[in-house]
């Protein structure tokens, strides 16, 4: 009995191991032909200095519109695109819509603003990454200082000194460097001290729990933390005015989130910015 029972869950194991094989394969092959057909295309998030209530940025967030108009989250085709290198072309068309987009703004009556785009591991382990960054800048006339790039503890796994190198010269030419989801992965500490960086982003699970009774003490901690080494502090995924008076207490720098604005393509942005309070 214990022997069938093991082998019936045996079966049923590699069953959702072909299952979850065949579905990524599929996955891969949607997200492929929908790269090459332009459905994929960044939405742009406001970011604003908290104590004066102005905006300062954006961050540039990956969209998968389906031919149906539905739009899959990046959450589930991000790592896909990760692990078969897709990523990499996937990546450098973002930083090149992003600038082209900020430039936009600009010309649109808003200099200044700064644009933020997230960078996998995988994309930074290419010998070409910095070389990529500069031709993309150089190609939109953007100026260094108003691209940033966010950075996860995750690009450790390249090994810290290649990392630490490759920032260091991007961040030579001018542009800012932002650690994202602070305090979710592994070895936080010792990375925040090394790695090159402008700006630490604290994840909205903290954020979050500000306000929900869960305690809050982690951003407590992250605000003071990144300040004594010298980077600003951005609280991300805020939602409620009273995390903004929390986080305002704290000395926390800048903020994002549905609060303030929702993510929005090129054209809807441009129409919020021209309402904002100037
Ligand atoms: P992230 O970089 O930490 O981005 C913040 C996420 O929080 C975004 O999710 C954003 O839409 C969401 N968010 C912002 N404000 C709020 C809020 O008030 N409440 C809630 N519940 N959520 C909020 P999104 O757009 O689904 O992206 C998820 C993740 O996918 C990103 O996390 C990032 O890690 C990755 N990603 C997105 N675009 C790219 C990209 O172009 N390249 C790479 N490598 N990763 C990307
Ligand atoms: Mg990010
Ligand atoms: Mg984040
Ligand atoms: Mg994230």
């Amino acid at each position: 009995r214990a022997k069938s029972a093991g082998q019936g869950q045996f079966a049923h194991y590699t069953t959702a191991i072909a299952t979850e094989t065949r579905d990524r394969t599929r996955l891969l092959q949607d997200l492929r032909m929908a790269f090459s057909h332009g459905l994929l295309f960044p939405h742009y998030q406001p970011q604003f200095d908290l104590k004066s209530g102005k905006v300062v940025g954006f961050e540039a967030l990956l969209r998968w519109r389906t031919e149906e108009g539905q739009f899959i989250p990046p959450d589930r085709f991000i790592p896909v695109a990760e692990q078969s290198g897709l990523i990499v072309a996937m990546g450098a068309q973002v930083l090149n819509n992003a600038l082209a987009a900020l430039k936009t703004i600009h010309q649109a009556g808003f200099p200044g603003l700064r644009m933020a785009v997230n960078v996998s591991v995988m994309q930074m382990r290419q010998p070409n990454f910095v070389a990529m960054v500069q031709s993309a800048l150089e190609a939109s006339g953007v100026a260094p200082q108003e691209l940033e790039l966010e950075v996860t503890e995750s690009v450790a796994a390249l090994g810290m000194e290649v990392m630490v190198e490759r920032l260091q010269t991007l961040r030579s030419t001018g542009i800012a460097i932002a650690i994202d989801d602070f305090g979710t992965g592994f070895s936080s500490l010792s990375y925040l001290d090394q790695l090159p960086a402008d700006r630490v982003k604290i994840d909205r699970a903290f954020v979050n729990a500000l306000d929900s009774g869960t305690g809050g003490r982690i951003a407590d901690m992250i605000v003071p933390l990144g300040h004594k080494i010298g980077l600003k502090v951005l609280a991300e995924g805020v939602e409620t005015e009273a995390q903004a008076n929390i986080l305002l207490e704290l000395g926390c720098d800048e903020v994002q989130g549905y609060l303030y604005g929702r993510p929005m393509p090129l054209d809807a942005l441009l129409d919020w910015l021209a309402k904002q309070p100037s």
